[in-house]
């Protein structure tokens, strides 16, 4: 389960070589076949937000018990851009969810890697464009015998075939985040500790990222009805989209989402008077540390 460069995905071995939704190849999988599993023995599948979703969904799972069970985190670039992976057995790189006889026992959810396999995802970003561009590659691993099938499908048929398009399609703006923040170089810079961890909470553990958007410091900060804020308590793919949003916002400073008037100027003045609050603590504590000092020596 292979990609690019600044792809969002896992990188292969396999050399890319672009394919369209009209490319047809040669493949078949099925439970008959005699390398039955081999692929999700050794895997290594990074998780979109909205895999995260539907899994911990189908699992009855909080988002924060699906990531400590199921996940392991990496990161995307040297500025620490978060990322998670499929946790593995502890031995062997075997998925979880993979039962020898019956295969995925999680199919109906299953990531959006799996979905794909043996196709590639290719999503690639310019320097001067807006938009992600779209291609594919084809994965031939020599575990995998379902090429040795005799069904020719092009590719588009295919991710028909396995469901991939809601999953490319719900999980396209965070794919174009990171493909911004990833091609941007040092225009964008480093971003704060604060921000990456609002990256990883809006991103992956959405339970509690509902949690921070219900705080008073975030509804007397942003402009949210009450009918939004309704659908982001009761649609967890509603709130990752708003995480998304919130995201630009941080990141890229799009005002993606309305603040309510004269907040910014609020919490401006608000922090000021922190800062100045705490400038007086620390002067007590070394006017004091210095009284002490200067007593010890008489
Ligand atoms: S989630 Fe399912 S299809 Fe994907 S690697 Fe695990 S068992 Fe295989
Ligand atoms: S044919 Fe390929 S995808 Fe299907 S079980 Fe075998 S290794 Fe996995």
């Amino acid at each position: 389960m292979s990609l690019i460069e600044d792809s969002p995905f896992d990188t292969s071995p396999v050399a890319p070589v672009e394919y369209s939704p009209d490319s047809e190849i040669s493949f078949r999988c099925h439970k008959g076949v005699d390398c039955w599993n081999a692929c999700c023995r050794q895997i290594d599948i990074t998780l979109t937000p909205y895999d995260i979703v539907r899994l911990k969904n189908r699992l009855g799972m909080s988002s924060e018990e699906f990531l400590k069970k199921y996940t392991a985190p990496f990161e995307f670039d040297r500025h620490g851009v978060p990322g998670i992976k499929m946790r593995t057995q502890e031995d062997a790189p075997v998925c979880l969810f993979m039962d020898e006889v019956d295969g995925c026992t999680v199919y109906e959810d299953r990531p959006t890697s799996c979905r794909y396999y043996p196709v590639g995802l290719l999503s690639k970003r310019n320097e001067k464009e807006y938009t992600d561009r779209t291609g594919y590659v084809l994965v031939e691993e020599e575990h995998c015998h379902g090429h040795r099938e005799d069904r020719k499908i092009t590719i588009g048929d295919y991710r028909k075939d396995q469901g991939v398009e809601v999953f490319d399609e719900e999980a396209r703006p965070w794919r174009q985040l990171l493909l911004k923040k990833l091609s941007s170089g040092p225009t964008i810079g480093k971003p704060s500790p604060q921000s990456l961890s609002l990256f990883f909470m809006a991103c992956y553990n959405h339970d509690k990222f509902r949690e921070f958007v219900n705080a008073p410091s975030f509804t007397t900060m942003f402009d949210i009805s009450d009918e939004e804020m309704k659908r982001l308590n009761e649609d967890d793919v509603a709130l990752m989209h708003f995480g998304f949003k919130f995201l630009a916002q941080v990141l890229f400073g799009e005002q993606s989402i309305p603040l309510k008037e004269g907040a910014a100027d609020k919490r401006t003045e608000e922090r000021k008077e922190t800062w100045e609050l705490r400038r007086e603590a620390e002067a007590e504590i070394h006017r004091a540390k210095q009284e002490q000092a200067e007593k010890d020596t008489l």
